[in-house]
C-alpha cells in the first residue's frame, strides 16, 4: 500500500507521516529531504542554474538513510534544514530535470515496501496510483509558530513565516508538479488539531479503505 500525504511547508506532513509510518511498520520517505539534499550539494559545488545541475545528476549517487539523506557517499541530517538550504530548495525544486531525476528514485524506494512518502507531488505526480491521499494544511501563521516552536535556529518568527508564504508561492505556481491537492485527496485542515488527533483521523481513513478493499465496496 502506497500513503501521499502532501501539504505546503510546516503543515506537519514529516511528523504525522513518521509516526504513521511507525505505527503502521511501514516505510517512511521524507521527499522533502531530497530536494533539500541536492540543493545543498548545488550550493556547495557552485551549480547555480539548470544547465550547471543537469549533466552533474546523471551521476549522482542519491538513497533515502533513517533521519537523513546520503548524496555521493557523504550523509547530510541538520544540513539539510540549514537557512541558506531553506532559501534556495524551492528555486531548485522548480527544475525539470531535477524532479524527473528525483521522481525516478522515489519511485524506486518505494518497490516492495508499504510505503508512507510526504511532499508536494507525492499524490498528483509520483503515485497518482496511491491508495490514500491526504492533503494537509494549516494557516501560514499557525505553520511559522509550529516551526518557530521546533527549530533551534535563529530565525525570528516573522522571518519564519515570510519564508513560509515564499515558498509555498513558489511551490503552489511552478509549471511542473505545482504543490495541489489531488482530486482524490482528502483534506485535514490541522490547525485546530492536536497531532493525535491528526493520527486518529487518518488511521481512521487507512481502516475504511482497508475494509472497502477487502469487501470490495
Ligand atoms: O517538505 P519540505 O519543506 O522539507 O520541502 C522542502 C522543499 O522541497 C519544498 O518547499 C519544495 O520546494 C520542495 N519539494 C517539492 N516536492 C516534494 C517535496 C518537496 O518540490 N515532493
Amino acid at each position: 500500500m502506497i500513503i501521499a500525504i502532501d501539504g505546503p511547508a510546516a503543515s506537519g506532513k514529516s511528523t504525522v507521516a513518521k509516526e504513521l509510518a511507525q505505527r503502521l511498520g511501514y516505510l517512511y520517505i521524507d521527499s522533502g529531504a531530497m530536494f533539500r539534499a541536492v540543493t545543498y550539494y548545488a550550493l556547495e559545488q557552485g551549480l547555480s542554474n539548470e544547465a550547471a545541475l543537469k549533466p552533474e545528476l546523471e551521476k549522482l549517487h542519491l538513497k533515502s538513510i533513517p533521519g537523513g539523506i546520503e548524496i555521493d557517499g557523504k550523509k547530510l541530517y541538520d544540513e539539510l534544514r540549514s537557512k541558506e538550504v531553506d532559501l534556495n530548495v524551492s528555486y531548485y525544486s522548480a527544475m525539470a530535470s531535477l524532479r524527473e531525476c528525483l521522481k525516478n528514485i522515489q519511485r524506486q524506494e518505494a518497490l516492495c515496501h508499504d510505503v508512507i512518502m510526504d511532499g508536494r507531488d507525492i499524490g498528483t505526480a509520483v503515485f497518482p496510483q496511491a491508495e490514500i491521499k491526504i492533503f494537509l494544511s494549516a494557516s501560514p501563521e499557525e505553520r511559522a509558530r509550529r516551526r518557530y516552536s521546533q527549530r533551534n535556529n535563529s530565525l525570528s518568527y516573522e522571518e519564519i513565516l515570510k519564508d513560509i508564504k515564499r515558498r509555498d508561492k513558489i511551490d503552489s505556481t511552478r509549471d511542473i508538479a505545482p504543490l495541489k491537492q489531488a482530486k482524490d485527496a482528502i483534506y485535514i485542515d490541522t490547525s485546530t488539531l492536536s497531532l493525535e488527533e491528526v493520527l486518529n483521523k487518518i488511521e481512521g481513513i487507512i481502516n475504511n479503505v482497508s475494509l472497502c478493499s477487502q469487501y470490495h465496496c
